[in-house]
């Protein structure tokens, strides 16, 4: 959907028509504009024309049923991935894209590869989350909470992504709770230093991946300008101002980060720090990469627990559609997208 035009659209009419107009889309969810009543005629008629309610797209479902992954064409051709996680305990989160490609070229991840392309805007972000509220409507469900942690960085569309999470929590829109809303991040200061002061209650990761520099600059290269001690005394002085508990995460990559030293390196790390470990088993296709075994994730996970620090371990959801960052757009960019319309 061409969600810019609807502002455009209504830039001569007085500010409670665009609420309206913004409440029957990403509230009411309608399936055409002729049935916003409250709108004046010619105005439900122009929005038809111009902005219907549709989505050019096209999805696959994990063979599991777990995860949808929704490659999405934007208006000038280019498209973005996201995917809709359903959970057993009935959470239907979505994983949104922030950028397509990304400059940072961490190397499990296969966004990455592409490098950046450009910026999404918050209209953009703000469809990913519309597209798949339009898909869950039709079996009475709706989506509860979102991750940044789709294509890109979001810290380096910081204005956007800030935009678009005040959209997802307005009680007039998508009404989805701050405490639902999570950014990834690979730790750009000025976001970190700029999310602090944001008043917003949404959650903070670190995508972390190894305890000291020498090891993460192999796989992050942005660890190079922002070391770890610079990230975490970020982490600190967030945690200092807004109470909140910060995850780090951590994708296991077999005899590269997954030791027993290196565990009890990221306990000594991360000691005294309001905080949880995620452990995400690695599920890209990279050739010089591998995944840690299932034994070297339970000692891992041992080790951390030991040292008094919470750890989780993500489910693999959606291996078979391969579910994590840039994987299928990067394959696809080039066929073309298809017309749909709920
Ligand atoms: S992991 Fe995230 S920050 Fe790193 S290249 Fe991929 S999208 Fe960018």
């Amino acid at each position: 959907m061409e969600l810019y035009k609807i502002e455009e659209i209504l830039a001569g009419e007085p500010s409670y028509r665009l609420r309206q107009v913004e409440r029957a889309l990403y509230r009411d969810l309608v399936d055409s504009w002729r049935n916003v009543t409250n709108l004046p005629v010619s105005l439900r008629e122009k929005l038809e024309e111009e902005v219907p309610v549709n989505f050019n797209f096209d999805s696959l479902t994990s063979l599991k049923s777990d995860s949808i992954k929704a490659i999405i064409e934007l208006n000038d051709g280019l498209k973005i991935e996201s995917v809709l996680m359903q959970h057993m305990d009935g959470r239907n989160t979505v994983c949104v894209s922030s950028q397509i490609g990304c400059p940072l070229g961490c190397k499990f991840c296969s966004t990455g590869k592409i490098g950046f392309i450009r910026n999404l805007s918050y209209h953009e972000i703000a469809e990913q989350v519309l597209f798949f509220s339009y898909y869950l409507k039709k079996t009475g469900k709706s989506v509860t909470n979102i991750v940044f942690m789709g294509m890109g960085e979001p810290f380096l569309n910081y204005g956007n992504v800030i935009k678009a999470i005040r959209i997802f929590n307005d009680a007039e829109k998508f009404n989805i709770g701050a405490r639902r809303i999570s950014v990834s991040t690979a730790g750009i200061p000025a976001g970190l230093k700029k999310l602090s002061d944001e008043k917003l209650q949404v959650n903070l990761a670190i995508s972390l991946n190894a305890p000291n520099d020498r090891i993460r600059r192999e796989i992050m290269p942005i660890d190079f300008k922002y070391p770890i001690e610079e990230v975490i005394g970020l982490v600190r002085s967030y945690i200092k101002k807004t109470g909140r508990r910060v995850m780090f995460e951590y994708v296991m990559l077999r005899d590269l980060n997954d030791s027993d030293v290196l565990a009890e390196q990221l306990v000594k790390l991360l000691k005294g720090i309001l905080c949880f470990v995620n452990l995400i088993p690695y599920n890209g296709r990279e050739s010089n990469l591998k995944p840690s075994t299932r034994e070297r994730i339970k000692r891992f996970k041992e080790i951390i627990r030991e040292g008094g620090i919470t750890v989780t371990e993500r489910f693999r959801f959606g291996d078979d559609i391969n579910a994590s960052c840039g994987q299928l757009v990067y394959r696809e960019n080039t066929g073309s997208g298809k017309h749909h319309k709920f």
